[in-house]
């Protein structure tokens, strides 16, 4: 390092940046010119929780990385999102420091875009909104009337989950494995009014899109077809010995000879018809929780012999039994239990007194020949059902909705919308503190004016979610009238790119669901699809040690402590280049070491370069002898660039990076091996090297944007207002004109 090279200080170089980027509004959504591709890149919506965890470090790199891509080559881009800021998370949060959840999340957003700003993300911050404001949620209640009038809700005395500690029912998105996605306690079943969103008419389409998808990478492509859980297979109807009839599914069609037992979901349509006075209390005892949530395999889920029979297709008996476990496979129907094709069916014929025991079929041999069967048609079912989405908690978005004794639940009328969620609300955590305030709760029946009651049930963050990836679209200013209506949501929709954690797969689910109505009903009719993300990429969590980060084990990495340390590059850099999006990222000091030292060095050696350029001396004879080896530089660049252009239109980051460093080694071998031959470099040679590090900082821009554009800066050779354009040539000096006029 020469006296002259500028310092490496991230703090001050990321502090110059960023104050240029502000200053200019350069990462505003702007307004598409006629011709010119529109790119709305979707990060995902993250709970206000106070603080961004490495996760959304993880998120937002890509996303950001992305964004700056695709503008360089021209693009506009709409870059932003907001809070995901209703729900238990913030009501958790505020209960535990005993202040109204408002505040909280006021707090808590301004916190998180704080650090947001500081790692340099690309945002239109003036586009940030929160789910809890106002003139957000009011659209989440004009969703629930639009959806409500379309018969896509409804409200049914059901099984719902229900968790004893959060005091709330559960979606059964939000129940994993038998427990309670937030408290991880176990869940039970009750039966109360509840308010359902109907998904099912739009199941099989969501089903055809879903392989017809492009640039929806693997991951996300999984998770769909993961909650869709598609079945295959036929279905058929036998008859009880009154001539009733019952339709049966099986995805074994070429075994339904050997069933020996029909199994019937607790939520099938008809099961008041099939369960007997015996087992009636049963089922009762079952759906209000008199079963562990959390026996969902077939040797410990709960089973009930309804008494009755139907005639199997092969003429045997076969008795009916009523267990979740259909619901778990298929959905709420009805299927045959085939325990010689089906370890679960097997299981519960072992345990049922009335199925038969199942005949063992041993390792590696064949079940036996099953008798043929007619009558049976193709049919698939989808484990894909209808959920609940209205809560019994206080920080939510009201449902629109008011009980009058007379006319039943009446519908608030829109032009009376929001209704207003009391900001100063201070839950303590036991049942639903909205419930006790008169001022709330009292008011007249929209249709008769009598008094009557408000609903007090909010609605689940999930259901909010529905459209979280709409008002970004939407200009501030026009937000509070058109949220669905205005212009600009053709041109940014469908988003070109969600950029989301594996985890995010139920709510994407949803929002395609919900497109799909919104398009049949009238506003997204443009949408004709449906589809409102026309490319998706999912990456992993990130982890420590092999574990998942968590105050308990003590190995939570904190982005600021590390921001602060190394700078936001650094970091960047780090989390990109540390694994591709489908892998888990197991956090390691050495990423952010080798982040680090590569900004660092390359730093040092670019502005050394751009420092001595102009003293190099020009020899022709010289030039001459070295021009193959800046022609190899050329090709290396070339190839260079393509690489990772390539890789970053396809947000494989961790490979785009990995290409910018070895184009780093080769620039240092270029120049190696013309010191090899020459002794130093012609003025020719160091003009080459100069353009290749110039090159090398444009590509580097989108993952280590500060410091990328300070060296475009300091080469002198970039015009500042182009600082963030993608080359789309490596434009490297083979020849040499010497710029100095003969003669002098
Ligand atoms: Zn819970
Ligand atoms: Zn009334």
């Amino acid at each position: 390092m020469s006296d002259r090279t500028p310092k490496f200080d991230p703090a001050e170089i990321e502090a110059e940046r960023q104050a240029a980027w502000a200053e200019r509004g350069d990462f505003e959504a702007p307004r598409p010119e006629p011709g010119q591709a529109r790119v709305y890149v979707k990060p995902s919506s993250p709970f206000t929780s106070g603080n961004l965890h490495m996760g959304h470090v993880r998120d937002y790199s890509i996303g950001d990385a992305y964004a700056r891509f695709r503008r360089g080559r021209g693009d506009a881009v709409l870059f932003g999102f907001g809070f995901d800021a209703f729900g238990l998370p913030a009501e958790l949060a505020a209960i535990e420091r005993q202040v109204p959840p408002a505040e909280w999340v006021e707090r808590s957003g301004e916190q998180m875009l704080g650090q947001m700003r500081r790692l340099g993300y690309s945002f239109d911050y003036d586009r940030v909104f929160y789910s809890s404001d106002e003139g957000q949620y009011k659209w989440s209640q004009w969703l629930f009337l639009t959806l409500l009038e379309a018969g896509l809700i409804y409200r049914e005395d059901a099984t719902v989950d229900w968790c004893d500690t959060c005091n709330t029912t559960l979606a059964t998105i939000q129940v994993e494995d038998g427990r309670c996605w937030r408290c991880h306690n176990e869940v039970r079943l009750i039966r109360r009014p509840t308010w359902f969103l109907r998904i099912t008419p739009y199941l099989e389409e969501n089903d055809r899109n879903t392989e017809r998808l492009e640039n929806w990478d693997e991951l996300a492509l999984a998770t769909q077809r993961y909650i869709l859980g598609r079945s295959e297979g036929v279905e058929l109807d036998l008859t009880a010995d009154g001539g009733r009839e019952l339709t049966v599914f099986s995805p074994h069609r070429d075994a339904l000879g050997l069933a020996t037992f029909v199994l019937l979901s607790p939520r099938h349509p008809e099961i008041d018809a099939w369960i007997g006075d015996a087992a009636r209390d049963e089922l009762e005892q079952l759906r209000s929780g008199g079963w562990e949530r959390s026996a969902r395999d077939a040797r410990s889920v709960p089973v009930i012999d309804t008494g009755a029979s139907l005639a199997g297709p092969a003429g045997a008996e076969l008795p009916v039994f009523v267990s979740p476990l259909v619901d778990a496979r298929f959905g709420p129907t009805a299927a045959l239990g085939i325990p010689a094709v089906d370890e679960a069916d097997a299981e519960i014929a072992r345990r049922m007194e009335r199925a038969p025991d199942p005949v063992e079929v041993g390792e590696g041999e064949e079940p036996p020949a099953a008798p043929p069967v007619a009558g049976a048609g193709e049919a698939v079912h989808y484990r894909a059902n209808d959920f609940s989405i209205s809560r019994q908690r206080s920080w939510g978005t009201p449902i629109p909705i008011v009980h009058c004794e007379e006319h039943g639940p009446v519908p608030v009328p829109e032009a009376d919308l929001p209704v207003v969620l009391p900001r100063d609300i201070l839950p303590t955590g036991e049942g639903n503190p909205l419930a006790e305030r008169a001022d709330f709760v009292d008011v007249a029946c929209p249709v008769c004016g009598a008094p009557a009651k408000r609903e007090t049930d909010t609605l689940d963050c999930h259901f909010d979610a529905l459209f979280l990836w709409v008002p970004a679209a939407v200009p501030p200013e026009a937000r509070a009238e058109q949220m669905f209506t205005h212009h600009d949501l053709r041109e940014w929709l469908p988003a070109e790119r969600l950029v989301a954690g594996g985890d995010s797969g139920g709510f994407v689910f949803d929002q395609r669901i919900v497109t799909k109505a919104l398009r049949d009903i009238g506003p997204f009719a443009f949408m004709v699809e449906g589809e409102p993300f026309a490319g998706c990429l999912f990456h992993e969590m990130v982890i420590a040690d092999g574990r998942k980060m968590s105050k308990h084990l003590g190995n939570v990495v904190d982005p600021d402590e590390l921001v602060a340390k190394f700078g936001a590059d650094t970091v960047r850099f780090a989390i990109l280049r540390a694994a591709g999006p489908a892998k888990t990222l197991n956090w390691s000091d050495g990423e952010v070491k080798f982040a680090s030292r590569f900004l660092r060095n390359l730093w040092t050696y670019s502005q050394d370069r751009f420092v001595a350029l102009e003293e190099h001396r020009h020899d022709p004879e010289a030039a001459a002898d070295t021009e193959h080896l800046r022609d190899r530089l050329r090709k290396w660049c070339e190839a260079g660039l393509e690489k990772i252009t390539e890789d970053t239109a396809e947000l494989q980051m961790h490979q785009a990076i990995r290409n910018v460093t070895r184009l780093f080694e080769r620039i240092g071998q270029y120049e190696k091996r013309v010191i090899q031959r020459r002794g130093q470099l012609d003025r020719a040679d160091a003009e080459a090297q100069v353009a290749a590090l110039v090159l090398l900082a444009r590509t580097l821009v989108p993952f280590a944007p500060h410091t990328a554009e300070a060296l475009l800066l300091a080469s002198g050779r970039v015009d500042p207002e182009t600082l963030g354009e993608w080359p789309e040539r490596a434009e490297i000096p083979v020849a040499f004109e010497d710029p100095t006029p003969a003669g002098t």
